[in-house]
């Protein structure tokens, strides 16, 4: 086995491209968009025009075909600056554009993946219900059959671009006394379809850039063409697609982290008190010292895994169990560590600003806010655990 942790110098590139659309683009804008708590959609719609919503998909599917390496790539940069953003991204392209492109038909990747991908179209991911967090496979929105279609009835909650978007996966019952493994189905539902409706929309304590949306679905019709990867293997699709955002949300957690620690750093070394700058504290270079460790184990730990699953390519009938159950323990691995750490790390960056870092509107404060739910969203770290520990003791270390 090779470890080359080198990018190519056209990820060098990518990332130099990134970086300058978003301190030209985003970074002036994420304060106020902050402070207004509007989804930012002229910025959202300059980053689909550059094809930042369709990174990981092949081009001959519309997109940058920049495999999720370079997915990573972005949600790093993104991250670096504001979190709504890459959430936002995450909710399209991970949970959203994967789907499509691991479990959908030719017709289905015509329809819905090649105009996603091209930022033409956004996309949401529903899987969470009143009933159904952590439980995700209990789901109670229920798909009825209709001749040859189906009739979708129930409510959804939680769903990050749900006022936005053109087009949800969204997860149904199909066969409630199968559960999860077999009774759950992955439909595409557009949302001009006549008896769907968006809901109330969460205030939240970060990430006021995004919308957290109730889905209503008052018997929505959808043909055959909808269902996603098979009736009754839905919860396969989605938890495969979370393997994959699970990854992502790392890059943005890393970049963070990052941002966070740069911060720190550059306060630390102007910031003077008792008549030396902070930075010559023994006590704030340890902080910073262990944000800087976080930062590069983390770094490796997200592109080894994102490596991985560009390797393992996007036809999961080609994967073996082996091969499934790595790539599952390593997102989760990956997703639990980021989000503690970019907690952590933002914490301690906020303390060696002092007061400062209280205050609304500085950056390292939205930080702050927006980490946290790295920890809830996605599967909740203790699902994290739980997923890792199972996959411990049936394959060991
Ligand atoms: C801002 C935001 C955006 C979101 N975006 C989306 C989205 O786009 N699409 C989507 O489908 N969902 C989305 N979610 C939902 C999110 O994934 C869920 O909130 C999360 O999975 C937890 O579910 P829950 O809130 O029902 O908590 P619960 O499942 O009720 O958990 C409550 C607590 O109990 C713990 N717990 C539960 N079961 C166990 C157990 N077996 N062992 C140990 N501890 C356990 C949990 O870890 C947690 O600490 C979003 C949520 C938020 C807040």
């Amino acid at each position: 086995m090779t470890f080359d942790f080198t990018f190519s110098s056209a990820e060098d590139a990518f990332r130099a491209a990134v970086r300058a659309f978003l301190e030209k683009e985003v970074v002036p804008i994420v304060a106020a968009m902050d402070e207004s708590e509007e989804f930012p959609e002229a910025t959202v719609g300059k980053m689909q025009e550059s094809g930042f919503f369709g990174v990981p998909v092949p081009e001959e599917y519309g997109g940058l075909g920049l495999g999720k390496v370079g997915y990573c790539i972005l949600l790093e940069e993104v991250g670096k600056v504001d979190a709504s953003h890459a959430t936002i991204l995450g909710a399209h392209t991970s949970l959203g554009t994967t789907p499509l492109l691991y479990y959908g038909t030719e017709e289905q990747k015509q329809r819905w993946l090649v105009p996603a991908a091209k930022g033409e179209k956004l996309l949401a991911f529903s899987l969470t219900e009143a009933g159904s967090g952590s439980d995700s496979g209990s789901v109670h929105t229920a798909a009825e059959h209709k001749g040859d279609g189906w009739v979708v009835t129930g409510s959804k909650i939680y769903v990050s671009n749900g006022r936005e978007a053109d087009t949800v996966v969204l997860m149904a019952a199909t066969n409630p006394k199968l559960g999860p493994n077999g009774g759950v189905t992955a439909f595409l539902v557009d949302t001009d379809l006549p008896g769907f409706k968006v809901g109330r929309c969460e205030k939240k304590m970060g990430l006021h850039g995004t919308s957290t949306a109730e889905l209503i679905l008052d018997h929505v019709e959808l043909g055959p063409d909808r269902v996603l990867g098979g009736v009754g293997r839905g919860f396969l699709v989605a938890m495969t697609a979370l393997d994959v955002g699970r990854v992502s949300l790392g890059a943005a957690s890393l970049g963070g982290m990052q941002a966070a620690t740069a911060s720190a750093l550059d306060f630390a070394q102007h910031r003077t008190q008792f008549g030396h700058p902070i930075s010559e504290y023994e006590a704030i270079q340890f902080k910073l010292a262990d944000m800087a460790m976080k930062v590069h184990a983390l770094r490796l730990m997200v592109y080894h895994a994102a490596a991985r699953q560009d390797r393992m390519g996007s036809d999961p009938s080609r994967w073996g169990r082996l091969e499934r159950q790595v790539k599952t323990r390593e997102a989760a691995t990956v997703k639990c560590l980021a989000s503690e750490w970019a907690s952590e790390v933002i914490d301690e960056a906020l303390q060696i600003h002092g007061g400062l870092g209280y205050i609304r509107g500085t950056p390292i404060e939205r930080a702050y806010r927006d980490a946290r739910i790295s920890e809830i969203f996605e599967g909740t770290n203790e699902i994290q655990r739980l997923v890792v520990a199972r996959d411990l003791l049936d394959r060991g270390l």
